[in-house]
């Protein structure tokens, strides 16, 4: 009797031998990828357009496992042309449900109430995850008609020069913790900024379309998150009044950094296991899409090397400013949290645009460059350590998220 792992790797098998009988008969080696997330899967949609062989292997047996059909916002404030102008430019969409937001109601510590509208949305909520509308969903199907390989449920254990590294954070930096659930509530995006929270970050609430997503995102104190979860809930609860039908947990780690180099040999990395994500705030997806998109061009040219080029001209200013944003984001406080609202109340009666206000308060300044190496000389060393530190003892393991403190305690 055949067992349902055992047809599946008989099918496996047979797709292989198919797409290598392709690749001799393009007489090209394939590019390997290791991680079908956003940043893999835009690379192997860009190099299988241009005609390369592309196999992408996910440890997983489906895309966007990490995310469990979560809300996620792609944000639209850090370039001045619309997100989705920008990725469909590259082919990258808009195939996926993108639902653009144009209002966000913002809580200060106190959870006094803050609107802020924009004429052009501000982010768009997206879908996780491999179901229909679903952003994880509509790169495979691109990657699937541009002739990708897929392996699912295989490990990449070792790339061979050439590869790309899309395998996701490296460290904890930041974790979200939080509930998908389904509901009858009106769509909405909800930000409270409360260290009691969601400490150094900040607690969230989307709703679109019948789903909803409740998120505690946070930078420090990561062993208590059941507690700001809790509290969070509470929060919601009494500040938009919660329906949540079929609730599940979700979460997940993010890892930032700003490498000096995202090519090791000719192996390059894309996404977060590059260290590319917003350090500010977490908003990921663009990084990870854009990163992947421009490490396909480099190995197109057949010079890999430029990658380093690449990513640095389009993204490089934005990560030193979102790390430097986060340096002093970090030391607000309750206190920091209130005058900032109050800021931005005070800047948008005279423009009310609330993107605009994001663009401004995120983007790359002169003075930021400034700060840049003098922030991230004290900052590299923390966020090295802030992740699984395989050469310790779990006794004296630093790390934040990895459980070592919960073993050592048992041993
Ligand atoms: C809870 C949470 C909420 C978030 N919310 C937002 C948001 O609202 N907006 C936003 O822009 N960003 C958000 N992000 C960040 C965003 O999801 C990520 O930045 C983005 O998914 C990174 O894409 P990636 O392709 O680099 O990595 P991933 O999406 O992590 O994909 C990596 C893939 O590689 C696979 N893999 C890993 N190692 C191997 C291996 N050795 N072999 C084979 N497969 C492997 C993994 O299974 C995974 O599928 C959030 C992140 C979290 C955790």
């Amino acid at each position: 009797m055949t067992t349902a792992a055992q047809r599946r790797l008989a099918v496996n098998r047979h797709a292989t031998a198919e797409h290598d009988i392709y690749c001799c008969r393009v007489n090209k080696e394939p590019v390997i990828i290791s991680g079908a997330g956003p940043a893999g899967m835009a690379a192997a949609i860009t190099l299988a357009r241009a005609g390369r062989c592309v196999s992408i292997y996910e440890r997983h047996r489906a895309v966007g496992s990490r995310f469990h059909g979560d809300l996620q916002g792609l944000e639209n404030w850090t370039t001045a042309a619309d997100v989705t102008d920008e990725l469909a430019g590259l082919g990258l969409g808009p195939g996926f449900s993108a639902v653009p937001f144009h209002e966000a109601v913002l809580f200060d510590p106190q959870g006094g109430e803050h609107r802020y509208r924009s004429p052009q949305p501000m982010a768009y909520i997206v879908r996780r995850g491999d179901e229909d509308g679903a952003l994880d969903r509509w790169l495979k199907e691109e990657a699937l008609a541009a002739g990708v390989e897929f392996r699912f449920g295989e490990v990449c254990r070792t790339l061979p020069e050439g590869g790309i590294e899309a395998g996701g954070p490296h460290g904890a930096h930041a974790i979200g913790i939080g509930y998908l659930f389904d509901t009858e509530m009106a769509d909405g995006a909800y930000i409270a900024l409360s260290d009691r929270l969601a400490p150094k970050g900040y607690a969230y609430l989307l709703i679109q379309g019948g789903r909803g997503t409740l998120m505690s995102w946070m930078y420090d104190d990561f062993h208590n998150e059941r507690r700001y979860l809790d509290r969070c809930e509470a929060f919601f609860q009494s500040r938009v009044g919660l329906d949540m039908k079929n609730r599940r947990r979700t979460g997940g780690a993010a890892g930032f950094y700003y490498p000096r180099t995202a090519c090791k040999g000719r192996i390059l990395y894309v996404g977060e296991s590059a260290g590319f994500q917003d350090a500010l705030w977490g908003f990921g997806m663009r990084y990870a899409l854009l990163s992947g998109h421009l490490a396909a061009r480099a190995l197109l040219s057949g010079r890999p090397g430029d990658y380093d080029c690449l990513w640095r001209e389009r993204l490089g200013r934005q990560l030193q400013a979102g790390l430097v944003n986060r340096w002093f984001y970090q030391r607000l406080g309750e206190r920091g949290y209130n005058a900032l609202l109050s800021g931005i109340d005070r800047a948008l009666r005279e423009k009310p645009d609330g993107r605009n206000w994001l663009h401004g308060y995120t983007a790359p300044r002169f003075w930021k460059s400034l700060c840049f190496p003098l922030i991230w000389r004290r900052y590299r060393a923390r966020l090295k350590s802030a992740g699984r530190a395989p050469d310790r003892s779990p006794a004296d393991c630093v790390c934040t998220w990895c459980r070592c403190r919960r073993k050592a305690r048992r041993d």
